[in-house]
């Protein structure tokens, strides 16, 4: 009960912002959510939230309303690029009852959390831009009005003002590959899998969301030159075509669909070296960026947003704060790793190379299923939520 009365600020109102947001107001805690933008609302793209990051949407008392208007997902699919041949199946059917992967839009998670914040009373102030974190405690606008609390939390995202607090400044590399992000209709009948069709160079991945009518589409594609990297980016579809020409299967139906694809550049930070200090925590994108190879970000922003309320709440912010970091940095850190290591995974060049891993892959996946899955028990099966007690 050690946040019961506890004012914090949190910079930034984005999934693992909101999540922080909710958890310590059920805590008790006098919350107020700065967030840069005019509304809490999302581009338009999918997300895969996995069991370890639903175990938080359910104990925050979400999960019934999030499964209703999600795609529960039975497989994930790896298929050869050229005729969408199946590789590799990983049955999500094999996951404990108690376990699900969901194909979620993100704009409905967003409002899913950001209706649960304001009906448990706490105050999300718009068009509030934070230029200046400080460590003990304060944060300034960019119309220069000062607020302090007992905390700040910093879920502030990719280009975070509150890790430059407490690292100084990180120097990301563009790591040569650039992803499309776009929805279409469910023109091919898509299944609830989530399918990724690797070619050389270049992957996609394309899942339903939410009654199945829609296809989230992510497309990948290494590259030598970039400039900038931020969400905001546009393209021409005939790019994003073009890129993919040779693939086959259901791609270029889904392809023929696009109008207004997001382009992003992929760089690659360090995790921060220091998550908190005096009155202030990092967490999510803010503290650990990942390629989306994994699939774990926001997952990672969920379960972050847990612990650190469960931390603070067990042991007050003197002693909570460094437990915290104890608990998630190592974690996170094997995550990216793992996340860093896929894409050349999928992007293998050299057809005989290509053949031979493929061939490898299926005879895995063909005698030993539940192994394959079993893998990520490490990933899926860890529970947040009772990691402290
Ligand atoms: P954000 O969602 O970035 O939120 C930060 C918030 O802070 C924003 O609302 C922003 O406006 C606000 N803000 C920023 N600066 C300021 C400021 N100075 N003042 C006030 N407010 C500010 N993750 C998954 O788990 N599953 C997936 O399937 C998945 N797919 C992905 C696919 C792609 C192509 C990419 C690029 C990412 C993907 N991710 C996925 C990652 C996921 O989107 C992020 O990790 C997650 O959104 C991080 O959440 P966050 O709350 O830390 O940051």
């Amino acid at each position: 009960m050690n946040m019961h009365g506890q004012r914090v600020l949190v910079v930034g109102g984005g999934i693992g912002g909101l999540t922080a947001a909710l958890a310590l107001r059920q805590r008790g805690a006098e919350v107020t959510v700065l967030e840069q933008a005019e509304a809490l609302r999302e581009v338009g793209a999918g997300l895969q939230i996995s069991p370890n990051g639903l175990r938080v949407i359910e104990a925050l008392g979400l999960a019934g309303t999030l499964r209703a208007g999600s795609v529960q997902g039975r497989a994930v699919s790896l298929r050869d690029y050229r005729r969408g041949a199946e590789v590799l199946r990983l049955d999500l059917n094999r996951l404990p009852p108690d376990q699900a992967y969901l194909f979620v839009h993100r704009a409905d998670l967003i409002a899913l959390l950001a209706d649960a914040v304001r009906d448990a009373g706490v105050e999300v102030r718009l068009s509030q831009r934070v230029v200046r974190v400080g460590q003990e405690g304060r944060v300034v606008l960019d119309t220069d009005e000062s607020l302090t609390a007992d905390l700040v939390i910093g879920a502030d995202g990719l280009h975070s003002a509150a890790r430059i607090a407490l690292n100084g400044g990180d120097s990301p590399f563009f790591t040569g590959q650039v992803a499309w992000r776009a929805i279409v209709p469910n023109v091919t009948g898509h299944p609830p899998e989530a399918r990724v069709h690797m070619g050389p160079g270049r992957h996609l991945v394309s899942y339903p969301l939410r009654d199945g009518g829609a296809v989230n589409l992510v497309a990948v594609e290494e590259r030598e030159g970039w400039v900038a990297e931020g969400w905001a980016h546009r393209d021409h579809p005939d790019n994003l075509r073009a890129a993919f020409a040779g693939f086959g299967g259901d791609v270029p139906a889904l392809l023929a669909q696009v109008h207004d694809p997001g382009l992003w550049g992929l760089f690659r930070h360090p995790v921060a070296r220091v998550w908190q200090g005096g009155r202030l925590a990092l967490l999510g994108d803010a503290a650990h960026p990942t390629l989306p190879f994994l699939a774990q970000g926001a997952n990672m922003a969920l379960e972050d947003a847990w612990a650190l309320a469960a931390c603070l709440d067990a042991d007050g912010i003197e002693a909570g704060l460094p437990r915290y970091q104890a608990l998630r940095r190592d974690r996170v850190a094997r995550v990216i790793a793992v996340a860093n290591g896929n894409a050349w995974k999928y992007h293998l060049r050299n057809p005989l190379v290509r053949g031979a891993a493929h061939l490898g892959l299926g005879v895995l996946g063909r005698v030993a299923p539940g192994r394959m899955l079993g893998q990520f028990d490490w990933l899926y099966g860890y529970d947040v939520t009772r990691a402290v007690r």
